[in-house]
C-alpha cells in the first residue's frame, strides 16, 4: 500500500500541506438526503474520509439539504447508518446546510447591497430564453438594473411569503455574455412553500446548490472540496461567491471522475423509480447497488472499501466492470465467512449399515453421531462445527447421477454403484436407486465404508469427489433466494435507452425446502457464510420469521458471467 503512487488529489494535498497553505486537511461528504446512498457514493465516502485518515485531517458529514421538495428524514437516517456501516466516523456533530440558512440569507442581502444580486420576475421559460446558449450571448433581464432598495424590498417580500412559487427568484448579477452558462446571472434563491425536514415552516425561500455549497464549505473551514466532474463548469461560480462574500475561509473545489459500473444504474432518481414502481423490494433489495442493498445481501464493508481502493481516483471518467466489485466481495468473504453446509435441492440417502458408525468407535446417542468440521479451513482459532450424522441424510439432487459411464473428471460426485466422500464424514457407496411410479428418483440406499472418517478408504476404493450433505432428521428447513445481476445489459441507461427495458427477469429465484446444517441456528442478518460448493449466503432479516428462515445468496463461488 505504501508503494502505491499518490493519486492527483493526494499530490495536491501533500503540496498544500508542505507549503503551509493549511494547518490541516479538512474534507466533507455532502449528500443530499433525497434517496439512499449507492456504490457511487461509497467511492466519494472512501475518498473524503480516506484522505482525512491518511493525512491526519478531519472529514465532516454534511447534509446538503437545500431543497425540501425531494428530501426526507428517512433518507437522513439511512445515510448516517450507511456511512457508519462503511466504518467511517465524521468530525464533530452531523452538519446540515439548513442550519446555515440565516447566514446564507445575510450573504444574499450583502450581494444585493453591493449591487451584485437582484430579484427577477421572469418565468422559468423566459429565463431560459434570455439566457441564450453557448454560442449566443444572453439578454439582460428587464429587472437587472433595479435599485438596491427595490431589490431589498422585493427580496423581503419573497421571504415573507408574499409571492407564489415560481413568481420570482433572486439572481446574481455576473455576466450575461459569459461563455460559461453558469455565470449568466445564476439563480441564488427560489420560492418553495414546503415544510423542510429540519427547519419546518421557518423558510419559504431556499438557496440553490450553487449559492449554498461553497459557502457551506467556507463556514466549516473545508480546505479541499471534492466533487464529481460534472461540477467542473460550476467552479468559476463557486470561486465568484467565495471572492464576493465576507466568508470566514477560502475552500477550493477539485473534481474527480464519478464511479460508473456496467450492468448497474447509479442515479438516485432511477433507483427511486425502481423502488416506487415496485421492480424491487425497497431501497435495500439485495439486487440494488445501494449501500443498504449490498449490506442486506451480505457484502462486507471491507469488500466495498477494498473495491474503492482498487479502482482508485482519476480525473477522467471510465466505466468499471462490475466483476471487479464482485471479485472484491468474493475475496473478502473467502477470508472471513464461516463455512456451513446447506442442501438446496434435497435428495434422500438412507444408510443401510448405520451400525458401522458405532462399530468404528463413534459415540451414537439416540441414533445421532457427531461429525466435526472447522468453522474456517484456514483458521483453526475459529473453532469447529458439530454436524449431526444420522441414518438418513440429504445430498443435492445435482450431486447424484445414475449414469456410471460419466467420466471421473467430468462428474466428481456420486454415481450408481460408486463411491464419494461426504465432507468431513464417511466415504459412501451408492447401492440402490429407489424411484416412484413416475420414474423420479426418490431415495438412494447407501453403505458406509468402515473407518473412513478422517482416513483414506482401503486400496481399490476410489471416491469420485467430496460432496456436501446434511442430516435428514436434524437440519434447518429454509428458503434460499438466489440473486443475479439486476440488469441483463452492460449499459442499461446509456444514451436514450430506458433502463427499465433491461431488467433481468431472472435476477431473483426463490428456492424453498432447502436444508441447512444446525449451526446456522446462530445465523444473524448480514453475516455471510460460505455454503460449501454453493456460494456465500446470509440471513435475510426482512423475510425471515420464527420457524421460516430465509437466506440471501450474496454471490456464487465463481463468476458465471465471465467470457
Ligand atoms: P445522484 O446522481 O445519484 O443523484 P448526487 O450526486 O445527486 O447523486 P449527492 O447526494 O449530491 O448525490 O452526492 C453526495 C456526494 O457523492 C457528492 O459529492 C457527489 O459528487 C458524490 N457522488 C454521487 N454519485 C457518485 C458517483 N457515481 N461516483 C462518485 N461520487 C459520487
Ligand atoms: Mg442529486
Ligand atoms: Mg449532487
Amino acid at each position: 500500500e505504501t508503494s502505491k503512487p499518490l493519486n492527483f488529489l493526494e499530490q495536491i494535498i501533500t503540496q498544500d500541506l508542505e507549503a503551509g497553505r493549511h494547518d490541516a486537511l479538512v474534507t466533507r461528504f455532502p449528500p443530499e438526503p433525497n434517496g439512499y446512498l449507492h456504490i457511487g457514493h461509497a467511492k466519494s465516502i472512501c475518498l473524503n474520509f480516506g484522505l482525512a485518515e491518511r493525512f491526519g485531517g478531519r472529514c465532516n458529514l454534511r447534509f446538503d439539504d437545500t431543497n425540501p421538495a425531494k428530501e426526507d428524514q428517512e433518507y437522513v437516517e439511512s445515510i448516517v447508518r450507511d456511512v457508519q456501516w462503511l466504518g467511517f466516523d465524521w468530525d464533530g456533530d452531523i452538519r446540515y446546510a439548513s442550519s446555515y440558512f440565516e447566514q446564507f440569507y445575510e450573504w444574499a442581502l450583502h450581494l444585493i447591497r453591493e449591487g451584485k444580486a437582484y430579484v427577477c420576475h421572469l418565468s422559468a421559460e423566459q429565463t431560459k430564453e434570455y439566457r441564450g446558449w453557448a454560442t449566443k450571448p444572453g439578454k439582460d433581464s428587464p429587472h437587472r438594473d433595479r435599485s438596491v432598495e427595490e431589490n431589498l424590498a422585493e427580496f423581503e417580500k419573497m421571504r415573507a411569503g408574499e409571492y407564489d412559487e415560481g413568481a420570482c427568484v433572486l439572481r446574481a448579477k455576473i455576466d450575461m455574455a459569459s461563455p460559461n452558462m453558469n455565470m449568466r446571472d445564476p439563480m441564488l434563491y427560489r420560492i418553495r412553500k414546503q415544510a423542510h425536514h429540519q427547519t419546518g415552516d421557518k423558510w419559504c425561500i431556499y438557496p440553490t446548490y450553487d449559492f449554498a455549497h461553497g459557502q457551506e464549505d467556507a463556514i466549516e473551514g473545508i480546505t479541499h472540496s471534492i466533487c464529481t466532474l460534472e461540477f467542473a463548469d460550476h467552479r468559476p461560480l463557486y470561486e465568484w461567491f467565495i471572492e464576493n462574500l465576507p466568508v470566514p475561509s477560502t475552500p477550493k473545489q477539485y473534481e474527480f471522475a464519478r464511479l460508473e459500473l456496467n450492468y448497474t444504474v447509479t442515479s438516485k432518481r432511477k433507483l427511486k423509480q425502481l423502488v416506487d414502481e415496485g421492480f424491487v423490494d425497497g431501497w435495500d433489495d439485495p439486487r440494488m447497488p445501494t449501500i443498504s442493498g449490498l449490506r442486506r445481501r451480505g457484502v462486507t464493508p471491507a469488500a466495498v472499501r477494498n473495491f474503492c481502493d482498487v479502482i482508485g481516483v482519476t480525473k477522467s471518467g471510465s466505466t468499471i466492470d462490475v466483476a471487479t466489485l464482485e471479485h472484491a466481495i468474493r475475496d473478502d468473504l473467502n477470508n472471513v465467512a464461516p463455512r456451513a453446509m446447506c442442501v438446496l435441492d434435497p435428495l434422500l440417502l438412507t444408510v443401510v449399515n448405520f451400525d458401522q458408525v458405532a462399530a468404528d468407535g463413534h459415540a451414537v446417542e439416540e441414533g445421532v453421531a457427531t461429525m466435526q468440521q472447522p468453522v474456517h479451513p484456514n483458521d483453526e482459532s475459529r473453532g469447529i462445527r458439530e454436524l449431526p450424522f444420522t441414518e438418513t441424510l440429504y445430498i443435492d439432487r445435482a450431486d447424484f447421477n445414475e449414469d456410471s459411464s460419466l467420466s471421473r473428471k467430468k462428474f466428481k460426485r456420486l454415481v450408481a454403484g460408486e463411491y464419494v466422500r461426504l465432507r468431513g464424514s464417511y466415504v459412501i457407496k451408492a447401492e440402490d436407486v429407489i424411484k416412484n411410479d413416475a420414474g423420479d428418483i426418490t431415495e438412494i440406499k447407501v453403505s458406509l465404508v468402515a473407518a473412513t472418517v478422517g482416513s483414506n478408504p482401503p486400496e481399490g476404493i476410489r471416491p469420485r469427489g467430496v460432496i456436501h450433505w446434511v442430516s435428514a432428521s436434524h437440519n434447518i428447513d429454509c428458503e434460499v433466494r438466489l440473486y443475479d445481476r439486476l440488469f441483463n445489459d452492460a449499459a442499461p441507461d446509456a444514451g436514450d435507452k430506458n433502463f427499465l427495458d433491461y431488467i433481468n427477469p431472472e435476477s431473483l429465484s426463490i428456492v424453498s425446502g432447502a436444508k441447512a446444517e444446525m449451526s446456522l441456528h446462530k445465523a444473524k442478518a448480514e453475516e455471510a457464510y460460505q455454503f460449501e460448493r454453493e456460494g456465500y449466503f446470509c440471513l435475510d432479516a426482512k423475510h425471515s420469521q420464527e420457524g421460516s428462515i430465509v437466506f440471501n445468496r450474496t454471490i456464487g463461488l465463481k463468476d458465471t458471467w465471465a467470457n
